[in-house]
């Protein structure tokens, strides 16, 4: 989880950094973005995983980590449109 974290964390930052620059480019923005979500999604799932049964059941609260990040995953251009993207990028 913390392997995942640092490293959407760094993406995330790179792509911030090359805004700032006024240097944003598709590849970076889409790199973050898939691994932002997809991270938040992994996580959650880990959470239940670790919180076994009662991870799963709603009454704490660790269910709810899942139902909250995977939308993360549909909005703002989906994970399959960001690897359609990435691959585009790539010049697939
Ligand atoms: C919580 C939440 C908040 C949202 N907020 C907003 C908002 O503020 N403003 C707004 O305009 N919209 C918003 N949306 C809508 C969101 O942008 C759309 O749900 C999203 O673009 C996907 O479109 P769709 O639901 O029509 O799915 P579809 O486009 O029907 O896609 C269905 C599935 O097919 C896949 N798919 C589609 N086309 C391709 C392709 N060419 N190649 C491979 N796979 C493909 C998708 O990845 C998806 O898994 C929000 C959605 C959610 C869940």
């Amino acid at each position: 989880m913390k392997l995942r974290t640092e490293s959407a964390r760094l993406l995330l930052y790179r792509a911030c950094w090359e805004m700032d620059q006024g240097q944003a480019s598709t590849l970076s923005i889409t790199l973050s973005k898939l691994a932002v979500s997809e991270t938040a999604v992994a996580a959650a799932l880990d959470a239940i995983q670790i919180f076994g049964g009662r991870g799963y059941l709603r009454d704490h609260g660790i269910e709810a980590f899942l139902r909250d990040t995977v939308p993360s995953t549909i909005f703002s251009g989906t994970s399959d449109i960001q690897r359609l993207l990435v691959a585009e990028e790539l010049g697939l």
